[in-house]
């Protein structure tokens, strides 16, 4: 595809910018203007785009999402290289399909570059698995977050499903979060894991039964971003947690290329 002209939907990773895609990094390293998320961490956009014109793009409601579109429509046709950069995989909760949608239908290609999702990275980091044999055969990914802010409805999934359950945009509604699962039968001494800013150097990670878990992160001063995983594949932490895959990245930064 013709570089120039395009607009490039690309996921960021959960936070490490060791975690970037390498397709990501080249085009990145390449755009004349990247529009970016909130959540995506400084670090990645210094290091990987230090000659972009870099536009900080808040929480879109619907009408912001067409000026932001008909923004990004106007680069693209000036002949630029346009990144849309999206915090984790930009297809996860983030819009970035509907953004999709409206470059098409404007006429303007577009590219999609996948992320590392912190539904799947943050938790993996953290030293939980999201499955693992014998004891999870799959997960669920679920939002908490409702945009009307009425209180999240879960899908309903039994206990015996045997499935990693997963929850982002937790913060403002953890307790409801969990007064579901119990009321959907889970025991309230299932494992859970609450974890904040994953694979960055602030990651703090709270590990309790399921009916203390929203005491005791709420206790440590909770904050956005942080994801739920509820299962018997968060004591797996005990046996897996090693060292920070942070100091790992880190490492790769400076030795290569990346
Ligand atoms: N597209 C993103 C998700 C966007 S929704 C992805 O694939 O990761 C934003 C939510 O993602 C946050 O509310 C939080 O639940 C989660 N999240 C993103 N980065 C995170 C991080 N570093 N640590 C913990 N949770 C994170």
């Amino acid at each position: 595809m013709k570089e120039r002209g395009c607009v490039y939907i690309v996921g960021a990773g959960p936070g490490d910018p060791g975690l970037l895609t390498i397709r990501a990094w080249r085009v990145l390293r390449r755009a004349d203007v990247v529009f970016y998320d909130r959540l995506v961490p400084p670090a990645v956009l210094e290091r990987s785009a230090p000659r972009a014109r870099r536009v900080c793009v808040e929480k879109a409601n619907p009408m912001d999402l067409s000026d932001l579109v008909e923004r990004m429509v106007r680069e693209a046709r000036a002949g630029r290289v346009v990144v849309r950069l999206k915090g984790g995989d930009p297809f996860v909760f983030g819009r970035g399909a509907e953004e999709a949608e409206a470059l098409i239908r404007a006429g303007v290609p577009c590219q999609v570059i996948p992320g590392v999702t912190s539904a799947i990275a943050v938790p993996g980091a953290a030293g939980i698995p999201v499955t693992h044999r014998g004891v999870a055969r799959g997960f669920v990914v679920e939002t908490a977050h409702r945009a009307s802010g009425e209180a999240p409805v879960l899908a309903a999934i039994p206990p015996e499903a045997g499935l990693t359950r997963i929850f982002l945009m937790i913060v403002a509604t953890l307790e409801t979060v969990v007064g579901q699962l119990l009321a959907q039968g889970y025991d309230p001494a299932t494992p859970a894991a609450v974890i904040e800013w994953g694979t960055t150097p602030a990651e703090r990670v709270w590990v309790a039964p399921l009916e203390r878990i929203a005491a005791e992160a709420r206790t440590g001063g909770l904050e956005a971003p942080a994801v739920l995983v509820v299962g018997p594949v968060v004591s797996l932490r005990e046996r897996l947690k090693t060292r920070p895959l942070r100091r790992q990245a880190r490492a790769g930064l400076r030795d290569s290329a990346l």
